[in-house]
Protein backbone atom coordinates (compact mmCIF):
# COMPACT_ATOMS: atom_id res chain seq x y z
CA UNK A 1 0.00 0.00 0.00
CA UNK A 2 2.74 2.28 1.09
CA UNK A 3 4.67 1.32 -2.22
CA UNK A 4 1.36 2.21 -4.29
CA UNK A 5 1.34 5.46 -3.05
CA UNK A 6 4.87 6.11 -3.28
CA UNK A 7 4.89 4.76 -6.74
CA UNK A 8 2.00 7.25 -7.68
CA UNK A 9 3.37 9.89 -6.37
CA UNK A 10 6.92 9.42 -8.07
CA UNK A 11 5.29 9.39 -11.33
CA UNK A 12 3.25 12.95 -10.92
CA UNK A 13 6.17 15.31 -11.15
CA UNK A 14 5.23 18.36 -13.34
CA UNK A 15 4.60 21.70 -11.63
CA UNK A 16 3.05 22.09 -7.92
CA UNK A 17 2.69 18.69 -7.39
CA UNK A 18 6.50 17.61 -6.52
CA UNK A 19 6.02 19.78 -3.27
CA UNK A 20 3.13 17.54 -2.31
CA UNK A 21 4.26 14.55 -3.01
CA UNK A 22 7.18 15.08 -0.74
CA UNK A 23 4.67 16.58 2.19
CA UNK A 24 2.43 13.25 1.68
CA UNK A 25 5.50 10.79 2.00
CA UNK A 26 6.55 12.69 5.39
CA UNK A 27 3.10 11.94 6.24
CA UNK A 28 3.25 8.04 5.31
CA UNK A 29 6.03 8.08 8.10
CA UNK A 30 4.11 9.21 10.37
CA UNK A 31 2.68 7.21 13.31
CA UNK A 32 -0.56 7.60 12.65
CA UNK A 33 -0.87 5.60 9.90
CA UNK A 34 -3.69 4.55 8.01
CA UNK A 35 -5.56 7.95 8.49
CA UNK A 36 -2.91 9.23 6.73
CA UNK A 37 -3.24 6.36 4.19
CA UNK A 38 -6.62 7.20 2.93
CA UNK A 39 -5.96 11.26 2.87
CA UNK A 40 -3.03 10.45 0.82
CA UNK A 41 -4.67 8.60 -1.75
CA UNK A 42 -7.13 10.85 -2.15
CA UNK A 43 -5.34 13.34 -2.77
CA UNK A 44 -2.79 11.75 -5.26
CA UNK A 45 -6.14 11.13 -7.73
CA UNK A 46 -7.44 14.54 -6.96
CA UNK A 47 -4.13 15.58 -8.13
CA UNK A 48 -4.20 13.40 -11.35
CA UNK A 49 -7.53 14.89 -12.10
CA UNK A 50 -5.94 18.35 -11.79
CA UNK A 51 -3.51 17.50 -14.29
CA UNK A 52 -5.69 16.35 -16.96
CA UNK A 53 -5.94 18.39 -20.08
CA UNK A 54 -9.30 19.70 -20.60
CA UNK A 55 -10.72 19.49 -24.09
CA UNK A 56 -13.96 19.91 -25.68
CA UNK A 57 -15.28 16.19 -26.71
CA UNK A 58 -14.27 12.75 -26.24
CA UNK A 59 -15.94 10.04 -28.00
CA UNK A 60 -14.99 6.67 -26.09
CA UNK A 61 -15.55 3.15 -25.95
CA UNK A 62 -16.05 1.96 -29.45
CA UNK A 63 -14.53 0.20 -31.89
CA UNK A 64 -12.32 2.99 -33.70
CA UNK A 65 -11.70 2.77 -37.16
CA UNK A 66 -8.29 5.33 -38.14
CA UNK A 67 -8.17 4.92 -41.48
CA UNK A 68 -4.69 6.15 -40.93
CA UNK A 69 -1.57 4.61 -43.27
CA UNK A 70 -1.86 1.30 -41.51
CA UNK A 71 -5.36 0.78 -41.32
CA UNK A 72 -5.40 0.85 -37.12
CA UNK A 73 -8.23 -0.28 -35.98
CA UNK A 74 -8.56 0.32 -32.06
CA UNK A 75 -10.85 -1.98 -29.98
CA UNK A 76 -12.26 -0.25 -27.52
CA UNK A 77 -11.07 2.94 -28.61
CA UNK A 78 -10.98 6.53 -28.00
CA UNK A 79 -10.84 10.15 -29.88
CA UNK A 80 -10.14 13.22 -27.84
CA UNK A 81 -11.02 16.19 -29.74
CA UNK A 82 -10.30 20.09 -28.87
CA UNK A 83 -12.12 22.88 -30.68
CA UNK A 84 -12.04 21.88 -34.63
CA UNK A 85 -8.89 19.22 -34.05
CA UNK A 86 -8.15 15.67 -32.74
CA UNK A 87 -6.10 15.80 -30.60
CA UNK A 88 -5.07 12.50 -30.11
CA UNK A 89 -6.42 8.87 -30.43
CA UNK A 90 -5.97 5.98 -28.27
CA UNK A 91 -7.62 3.89 -25.81
CA UNK A 92 -10.50 4.70 -23.87
CA UNK A 93 -8.47 4.11 -19.87
CA UNK A 94 -5.35 6.23 -21.87
CA UNK A 95 -7.03 9.61 -23.34
CA UNK A 96 -9.24 8.80 -19.99
CA UNK A 97 -6.16 9.43 -18.04
CA UNK A 98 -5.28 12.27 -19.69
CA UNK A 99 -8.18 14.30 -20.79
CA UNK A 100 -11.19 16.26 -19.52
CA UNK A 101 -13.75 16.25 -21.66
CA UNK A 102 -16.71 19.00 -21.49
CA UNK A 103 -19.04 16.52 -23.60
CA UNK A 104 -18.34 12.80 -23.64
CA UNK A 105 -19.75 10.96 -26.07
CA UNK A 106 -20.70 6.77 -25.38
CA UNK A 107 -19.61 4.74 -28.25
CA UNK A 108 -20.09 1.13 -27.26
CA UNK A 109 -20.88 -1.35 -29.06
CA UNK A 110 -20.62 1.05 -32.24
CA UNK A 111 -18.13 1.87 -34.27
CA UNK A 112 -15.90 5.35 -34.71
CA UNK A 113 -14.41 6.02 -38.49
CA UNK A 114 -13.94 9.18 -40.17
CA UNK A 115 -16.66 11.25 -41.41
CA UNK A 116 -17.59 10.61 -45.42
CA UNK A 117 -17.02 12.25 -48.29
CA UNK A 118 -18.95 12.78 -51.00
CA UNK A 119 -16.65 13.79 -53.86
CA UNK A 120 -19.74 14.52 -56.16
CA UNK A 121 -22.85 15.59 -55.89
CA UNK A 122 -24.93 18.18 -57.05
CA UNK A 123 -27.31 18.70 -53.75
CA UNK A 124 -30.30 20.74 -54.45
CA UNK A 125 -30.69 18.22 -57.04
CA UNK A 126 -32.81 16.48 -54.09
CA UNK A 127 -35.73 18.80 -55.42
CA UNK A 128 -35.52 16.35 -58.78
CA UNK A 129 -35.10 13.41 -56.90
CA UNK A 130 -37.51 11.03 -58.71
CA UNK A 131 -38.72 13.53 -61.52
CA UNK A 132 -37.38 11.25 -64.57
CA UNK A 133 -35.49 7.54 -64.21
CA UNK A 134 -34.66 4.84 -66.27
CA UNK A 135 -32.92 6.89 -68.98
CA UNK A 136 -29.50 7.47 -70.46
CA UNK A 137 -27.81 10.90 -69.51
CA UNK A 138 -28.10 12.47 -72.61
CA UNK A 139 -31.66 12.33 -73.00
CA UNK A 140 -32.18 12.26 -69.09
CA UNK A 141 -30.26 15.98 -69.04
CA UNK A 142 -31.68 17.37 -72.42
CA UNK A 143 -35.79 16.50 -72.08
CA UNK A 144 -36.29 16.50 -68.74
CA UNK A 145 -33.02 17.65 -66.27
CA UNK A 146 -32.07 21.00 -68.07
CA UNK A 147 -35.61 21.97 -68.72
CA UNK A 148 -36.83 21.62 -65.17
CA UNK A 149 -33.95 23.53 -64.21
CA UNK A 150 -35.05 26.32 -66.53
CA UNK A 151 -37.84 26.92 -65.31
CA UNK A 152 -37.63 26.15 -61.58
CA UNK A 153 -34.05 26.97 -60.22
CA UNK A 154 -33.60 30.20 -58.10
CA UNK A 155 -31.81 30.99 -55.12
CA UNK A 156 -34.40 29.41 -52.73
CA UNK A 157 -34.54 26.28 -54.19
CA UNK A 158 -31.19 25.61 -54.17
CA UNK A 159 -31.84 27.55 -50.68
CA UNK A 160 -34.16 25.07 -49.99
CA UNK A 161 -32.85 21.39 -51.59
CA UNK A 162 -29.32 21.92 -49.82
CA UNK A 163 -31.18 21.77 -46.41
CA UNK A 164 -32.83 18.67 -47.33
CA UNK A 165 -29.24 17.68 -48.79
CA UNK A 166 -27.61 18.62 -45.60
CA UNK A 167 -29.93 16.70 -43.44
CA UNK A 168 -29.87 13.61 -45.54
CA UNK A 169 -25.98 14.07 -45.80
CA UNK A 170 -25.33 14.41 -41.79
CA UNK A 171 -28.20 11.89 -41.14
CA UNK A 172 -26.15 8.93 -42.80
CA UNK A 173 -22.98 9.98 -42.10
CA UNK A 174 -21.39 12.69 -44.87
CA UNK A 175 -18.64 15.27 -43.23
CA UNK A 176 -17.34 16.80 -46.11
CA UNK A 177 -19.41 16.99 -49.83
CA UNK A 178 -18.12 18.60 -53.27
CA UNK A 179 -20.87 20.22 -54.98
CA UNK A 180 -21.26 21.47 -58.19
CA UNK A 181 -23.97 23.77 -59.26
CA UNK A 182 -25.99 26.71 -60.04
CA UNK A 183 -26.18 29.68 -56.99
CA UNK A 184 -23.39 27.95 -55.27
CA UNK A 185 -23.28 31.12 -52.93
CA UNK A 186 -26.47 29.76 -51.20
CA UNK A 187 -25.40 26.09 -50.94
CA UNK A 188 -22.13 27.36 -49.31
CA UNK A 189 -24.36 29.28 -46.69
CA UNK A 190 -26.46 26.69 -45.89
CA UNK A 191 -23.99 24.43 -45.53
CA UNK A 192 -21.68 26.13 -43.30
CA UNK A 193 -24.97 26.42 -41.13
CA UNK A 194 -25.67 23.10 -40.72
CA UNK A 195 -21.82 22.90 -40.09
CA UNK A 196 -21.03 20.57 -43.11
CA UNK A 197 -17.86 20.71 -44.68
CA UNK A 198 -18.00 21.72 -48.71
CA UNK A 199 -15.91 22.06 -51.18
CA UNK A 200 -18.06 23.80 -53.46
CA UNK A 201 -18.14 24.74 -57.04
CA UNK A 202 -20.32 27.37 -59.04
CA UNK A 203 -20.79 26.11 -62.35
CA UNK A 204 -19.53 27.28 -65.66
CA UNK A 205 -22.41 26.01 -68.50
CA UNK A 206 -21.83 27.76 -72.42
CA UNK A 207 -25.43 28.18 -72.65
CA UNK A 208 -27.71 30.76 -70.35
CA UNK A 209 -28.59 29.12 -66.91
CA UNK A 210 -30.67 30.70 -64.28
CA UNK A 211 -27.80 32.25 -62.24
CA UNK A 212 -25.74 33.49 -65.62
CA UNK A 213 -26.96 34.47 -68.49
CA UNK A 214 -23.86 33.64 -70.73
CA UNK A 215 -20.10 32.28 -69.60
CA UNK A 216 -18.84 35.39 -68.77
CA UNK A 217 -21.46 35.86 -66.52
CA UNK A 218 -21.00 32.71 -64.64
CA UNK A 219 -17.16 33.38 -64.35
CA UNK A 220 -17.36 36.53 -62.97
CA UNK A 221 -20.27 35.01 -59.81
CA UNK A 222 -17.62 32.34 -59.75
CA UNK A 223 -14.59 35.02 -59.08
CA UNK A 224 -16.86 36.71 -56.60
CA UNK A 225 -17.92 33.80 -54.84
CA UNK A 226 -14.45 32.21 -54.54
CA UNK A 227 -13.52 35.77 -53.04
CA UNK A 228 -16.53 35.87 -50.55
CA UNK A 229 -15.19 32.30 -49.30
CA UNK A 230 -11.76 32.06 -49.79
CA UNK A 231 -10.70 32.50 -46.16
CA UNK A 232 -13.78 30.40 -44.58
CA UNK A 233 -12.91 27.41 -42.30
CA UNK A 234 -15.27 24.77 -43.37
CA UNK A 235 -16.12 26.04 -47.17
CA UNK A 236 -13.67 25.77 -50.17
CA UNK A 237 -15.01 27.93 -52.81
CA UNK A 238 -14.02 26.06 -56.25
CA UNK A 239 -14.87 26.41 -59.99
CA UNK A 240 -16.94 24.46 -61.69
CA UNK A 241 -16.89 24.25 -65.42
CA UNK A 242 -19.40 21.45 -66.14
CA UNK A 243 -18.08 19.32 -68.43
CA UNK A 244 -16.28 19.35 -71.73
CA UNK A 245 -19.24 19.05 -74.01
CA UNK A 246 -20.66 22.04 -72.51
CA UNK A 247 -18.14 24.58 -72.67
CA UNK A 248 -15.91 25.31 -75.60
CA UNK A 249 -11.85 26.16 -75.01
CA UNK A 250 -11.85 29.62 -74.09
CA UNK A 251 -14.46 28.85 -71.37
CA UNK A 252 -12.79 25.53 -69.99
CA UNK A 253 -9.17 27.48 -70.23
CA UNK A 254 -10.69 30.71 -68.04
CA UNK A 255 -12.12 28.61 -65.70
CA UNK A 256 -9.07 27.07 -65.41
CA UNK A 257 -7.65 30.20 -65.29
CA UNK A 258 -9.73 31.31 -62.31
CA UNK A 259 -9.03 28.27 -60.34
CA UNK A 260 -5.31 28.74 -60.29
CA UNK A 261 -5.43 32.40 -59.65
CA UNK A 262 -6.77 31.78 -56.36
CA UNK A 263 -5.59 28.64 -55.61
CA UNK A 264 -9.08 27.48 -55.71
CA UNK A 265 -10.20 23.70 -57.03
CA UNK A 266 -11.63 23.19 -60.38
CA UNK A 267 -14.26 20.51 -60.60
CA UNK A 268 -15.12 19.07 -63.96
CA UNK A 269 -17.92 16.06 -65.58
CA UNK A 270 -15.25 14.02 -67.09
CA UNK A 271 -15.30 10.83 -69.29
CA UNK A 272 -18.89 10.28 -68.36
CA UNK A 273 -20.26 8.53 -71.30
CA UNK A 274 -19.25 6.94 -74.69
CA UNK A 275 -21.25 9.91 -76.47
CA UNK A 276 -18.67 12.42 -74.62
CA UNK A 277 -15.51 10.17 -76.54
CA UNK A 278 -17.21 9.98 -79.54
CA UNK A 279 -18.06 14.05 -79.13
CA UNK A 280 -14.16 14.59 -78.42
CA UNK A 281 -12.93 11.98 -81.55
CA UNK A 282 -15.22 13.73 -83.98
CA UNK A 283 -14.40 17.67 -82.91
CA UNK A 284 -10.68 16.92 -81.99
CA UNK A 285 -9.38 13.85 -82.98
CA UNK A 286 -8.60 13.25 -79.29
CA UNK A 287 -10.09 11.26 -76.09
CA UNK A 288 -10.91 14.39 -73.64
CA UNK A 289 -8.27 13.35 -71.19
CA UNK A 290 -5.43 14.16 -73.99
CA UNK A 291 -7.50 17.33 -75.66
CA UNK A 292 -7.76 18.42 -71.95
CA UNK A 293 -3.81 17.93 -71.64
CA UNK A 294 -3.50 19.37 -75.41
CA UNK A 295 -4.87 22.74 -74.43
CA UNK A 296 -3.18 22.75 -70.60
CA UNK A 297 -6.50 22.42 -68.85
CA UNK A 298 -5.50 20.18 -66.39
CA UNK A 299 -4.20 21.15 -62.78
CA UNK A 300 -3.16 19.73 -59.51
CA UNK A 301 -6.19 21.28 -57.67
CA UNK A 302 -8.23 19.59 -60.59
CA UNK A 303 -11.49 17.33 -59.75
CA UNK A 304 -12.60 15.04 -62.68
CA UNK A 305 -16.28 13.52 -61.85
CA UNK A 306 -16.67 9.98 -63.16
CA UNK A 307 -13.83 9.12 -65.75
CA UNK A 308 -16.02 5.85 -66.91
CA UNK A 309 -14.74 6.10 -70.77
CA UNK A 310 -10.49 6.16 -70.14
CA UNK A 311 -7.43 4.67 -72.30
CA UNK A 312 -5.12 3.58 -70.37
CA UNK A 313 -2.64 6.90 -72.04
CA UNK A 314 -6.03 9.38 -70.20
CA UNK A 315 -5.38 7.25 -66.62
CA UNK A 316 -1.21 8.08 -67.19
CA UNK A 317 -2.56 11.99 -68.20
CA UNK A 318 -4.73 12.45 -65.01
CA UNK A 319 -2.08 10.63 -62.74
CA UNK A 320 0.84 13.07 -64.55
CA UNK A 321 -1.11 16.36 -63.71
CA UNK A 322 -2.33 14.64 -60.21
CA UNK A 323 -6.19 14.93 -60.94
CA UNK A 324 -8.23 13.30 -58.49
CA UNK A 325 -11.46 11.10 -59.80
CA UNK A 326 -14.62 11.10 -58.20
CA UNK A 327 -16.37 7.98 -58.57
CA UNK A 328 -20.06 7.54 -58.84
CA UNK A 329 -20.96 3.95 -59.32
CA UNK A 330 -25.11 4.49 -58.70
CA UNK A 331 -25.47 7.20 -61.01
CA UNK A 332 -22.78 5.09 -63.29
CA UNK A 333 -24.78 2.14 -63.06
CA UNK A 334 -28.65 4.16 -63.58
CA UNK A 335 -28.01 5.70 -66.28
CA UNK A 336 -26.22 2.95 -67.73
CA UNK A 337 -22.98 4.84 -68.53
CA UNK A 338 -20.73 2.32 -67.38
CA UNK A 339 -18.23 1.33 -65.10
CA UNK A 340 -15.34 3.38 -64.62
CA UNK A 341 -11.98 1.14 -63.79
CA UNK A 342 -11.06 1.66 -60.36
CA UNK A 343 -8.63 -1.20 -60.13
CA UNK A 344 -6.75 0.24 -63.18
CA UNK A 345 -6.88 3.92 -61.38
CA UNK A 346 -5.63 3.14 -58.38
CA UNK A 347 -2.78 0.47 -59.66
CA UNK A 348 -2.14 3.81 -61.94
CA UNK A 349 -1.49 5.67 -58.42
CA UNK A 350 -4.65 8.19 -59.02
CA UNK A 351 -6.50 9.45 -56.23
CA UNK A 352 -10.09 7.85 -56.58
CA UNK A 353 -12.66 9.04 -54.21
CA UNK A 354 -16.48 8.19 -54.13
CA UNK A 355 -19.79 10.47 -54.79
CA UNK A 356 -23.53 9.80 -54.97
CA UNK A 357 -23.90 12.11 -57.77
CA UNK A 358 -27.13 14.16 -57.64
CA UNK A 359 -29.92 12.67 -56.20
CA UNK A 360 -31.61 13.20 -59.78
CA UNK A 361 -29.55 10.45 -60.45
CA UNK A 362 -28.69 7.98 -57.63
CA UNK A 363 -31.50 8.31 -55.97
CA UNK A 364 -30.27 9.41 -52.23
CA UNK A 365 -27.27 10.70 -50.58
CA UNK A 366 -25.70 7.74 -48.67
CA UNK A 367 -22.53 6.77 -49.21
CA UNK A 368 -22.39 3.40 -47.38
CA UNK A 369 -24.47 2.47 -50.36
CA UNK A 370 -22.03 3.89 -52.90
CA UNK A 371 -19.41 2.21 -51.15
CA UNK A 372 -21.16 -0.99 -51.16
CA UNK A 373 -22.45 -0.49 -55.21
CA UNK A 374 -18.42 0.52 -55.88
CA UNK A 375 -17.13 -2.83 -54.86
CA UNK A 376 -20.16 -4.66 -56.43
CA UNK A 377 -19.93 -2.81 -59.74
CA UNK A 378 -15.95 -3.20 -59.90
CA UNK A 379 -16.53 -7.33 -59.23
CA UNK A 380 -18.89 -7.76 -62.04
CA UNK A 381 -17.50 -5.45 -64.57
CA UNK A 382 -14.10 -6.84 -64.07
CA UNK A 383 -15.31 -10.71 -63.35
CA UNK A 384 -13.30 -10.59 -60.47
CA UNK A 385 -14.34 -10.85 -57.03
CA UNK A 386 -11.16 -9.62 -55.07
CA UNK A 387 -12.19 -5.78 -57.25
CA UNK A 388 -12.53 -3.42 -54.87
CA UNK A 389 -12.55 -4.90 -51.73
CA UNK A 390 -14.31 -3.71 -48.47
CA UNK A 391 -11.33 -1.85 -47.13
CA UNK A 392 -10.70 -0.55 -50.91
CA UNK A 393 -14.11 1.25 -51.01
CA UNK A 394 -13.95 2.27 -47.45
CA UNK A 395 -10.58 4.04 -48.36
CA UNK A 396 -12.21 5.51 -51.39
CA UNK A 397 -14.80 7.50 -48.83
CA UNK A 398 -12.63 8.59 -46.33
CA UNK A 399 -8.78 9.27 -46.73
CA UNK A 400 -9.40 8.24 -50.86
CA UNK A 401 -11.62 11.20 -51.32
CA UNK A 402 -9.74 13.84 -49.29
CA UNK A 403 -6.38 12.41 -51.29
CA UNK A 404 -8.68 12.63 -54.39
CA UNK A 405 -9.24 16.59 -53.36
CA UNK A 406 -5.28 17.01 -51.90
CA UNK A 407 -7.04 17.76 -48.06
CA UNK A 408 -5.78 14.81 -46.63
CA UNK A 409 -3.32 16.45 -44.63
CA UNK A 410 -6.72 17.62 -42.93
CA UNK A 411 -9.41 15.31 -43.31
CA UNK A 412 -10.14 11.42 -44.44
CA UNK A 413 -8.75 9.75 -41.32
CA UNK A 414 -8.49 10.01 -37.40
CA UNK A 415 -5.20 10.93 -36.74
CA UNK A 416 -3.79 13.90 -34.12
CA UNK A 417 -3.50 17.00 -35.53
CA UNK A 418 -6.94 16.33 -38.20
CA UNK A 419 -10.03 18.39 -38.26
CA UNK A 420 -12.35 16.89 -35.97
CA UNK A 421 -14.77 14.87 -38.73
CA UNK A 422 -15.93 12.02 -37.67
CA UNK A 423 -18.94 9.97 -36.83
CA UNK A 424 -20.39 7.01 -35.04
CA UNK A 425 -22.19 4.02 -36.45
CA UNK A 426 -24.95 1.61 -34.66
CA UNK A 427 -23.54 -2.38 -35.30
CA UNK A 428 -26.33 -3.72 -33.55
CA UNK A 429 -28.87 -4.45 -36.00
CA UNK A 430 -29.89 -8.12 -36.77
CA UNK A 431 -28.14 -7.64 -40.19
CA UNK A 432 -25.13 -6.67 -38.56
CA UNK A 433 -24.66 -9.51 -36.38
CA UNK A 434 -22.62 -11.60 -35.75
CA UNK A 435 -19.78 -8.40 -36.47
CA UNK A 436 -15.80 -10.71 -36.84
CA UNK A 437 -15.11 -7.31 -39.00
CA UNK A 438 -15.93 -3.59 -39.03
CA UNK A 439 -14.76 -2.85 -42.17
CA UNK A 440 -16.78 -5.63 -43.94
CA UNK A 441 -19.57 -4.29 -41.91
CA UNK A 442 -19.06 -1.22 -42.82
CA UNK A 443 -19.24 -1.67 -46.62
CA UNK A 444 -21.28 -4.51 -47.15
CA UNK A 445 -24.14 -4.64 -44.08
CA UNK A 446 -24.50 -1.02 -42.60
CA UNK A 447 -26.89 1.80 -44.36
CA UNK A 448 -26.84 5.33 -43.43
CA UNK A 449 -29.55 5.44 -41.45
CA UNK A 450 -27.13 3.39 -38.89
CA UNK A 451 -25.07 6.26 -38.50
CA UNK A 452 -26.08 7.85 -34.73
CA UNK A 453 -23.42 10.36 -34.31
CA UNK A 454 -22.07 13.24 -36.63
CA UNK A 455 -19.07 15.25 -35.87
CA UNK A 456 -17.41 17.88 -38.12
CA UNK A 457 -14.83 20.22 -37.07
CA UNK A 458 -15.39 19.30 -33.73
CA UNK A 459 -19.25 20.39 -33.61
CA UNK A 460 -21.78 17.77 -32.72
CA UNK A 461 -24.22 18.07 -35.63
CA UNK A 462 -26.44 14.80 -34.68
CA UNK A 463 -26.07 13.60 -31.56
CA UNK A 464 -27.87 10.21 -31.15
CA UNK A 465 -30.03 10.49 -34.55
CA UNK A 466 -31.57 14.00 -33.28
CA UNK A 467 -29.86 17.08 -34.93
CA UNK A 468 -28.46 19.75 -33.52
CA UNK A 469 -27.98 22.54 -36.70
CA UNK A 470 -30.83 21.93 -38.92
CA UNK A 471 -35.15 21.55 -38.06
CA UNK A 472 -35.34 18.75 -39.37
CA UNK A 473 -39.35 18.82 -39.69
CA UNK A 474 -39.17 22.73 -41.28
CA UNK A 475 -36.76 21.52 -43.63
CA UNK A 476 -38.63 18.63 -45.12
CA UNK A 477 -42.03 20.76 -44.85
CA UNK A 478 -40.31 23.32 -47.02
CA UNK A 479 -39.15 21.10 -49.34
CA UNK A 480 -42.77 19.81 -50.48
CA UNK A 481 -43.96 22.52 -50.21
CA UNK A 482 -41.19 24.19 -52.98
CA UNK A 483 -41.94 20.60 -54.81
CA UNK A 484 -45.81 21.37 -55.85
CA UNK A 485 -43.87 24.51 -57.54
CA UNK A 486 -41.55 22.08 -59.86
CA UNK A 487 -44.56 19.94 -59.69
CA UNK A 488 -46.52 22.40 -61.88
CA UNK A 489 -43.07 23.81 -63.27
CA UNK A 490 -43.05 20.32 -65.46
CA UNK A 491 -46.35 19.41 -65.71
CA UNK A 492 -46.03 16.43 -63.12
ZN1 LIG B 1 -22.62 15.19 -61.72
Amino acid sequence: MIDDVNRHGVTIHDGAGGSLILILRRQVESVNMKRVLVASVVAVVSLAAQTRRSVSLVVTGGTVVTENATHAILSPGAVAIDGVDIIEVGSPAAIASKYQAAETIDARDQVVLPGLINTHTHAPMVMYRGLADDLALRQWLEQYIFPAEAKTVSPELVRVGTRLAAVEMIESGTTTFVDMYYFEEEIARVAFEAGLRGVLGQTIIQFPVADAKTPADALARAETFIKEFKDNGLVVPAVAPHALYTNDQTTLLAAAALGRKYGAPVIIHFSETEDEIQMARDQYKMTPGAYLESIAFWGPKTLAAHGVWVTDDDIAILKRHAVGVAHNPESNMKLASGAAPISRYLSAGVAVGLGTDGAASNNDLDMFEAMRQASFLAKLSTRDPTAVPAQTALDMATIGGARALQMDRLIGSLEAGKRADLIVVSMSAARQTPMYDPVSHLVYATRGDDVRTTIVNGKVLMKDRRLRTIDRAAAIAEANRLASKVRAAVGR
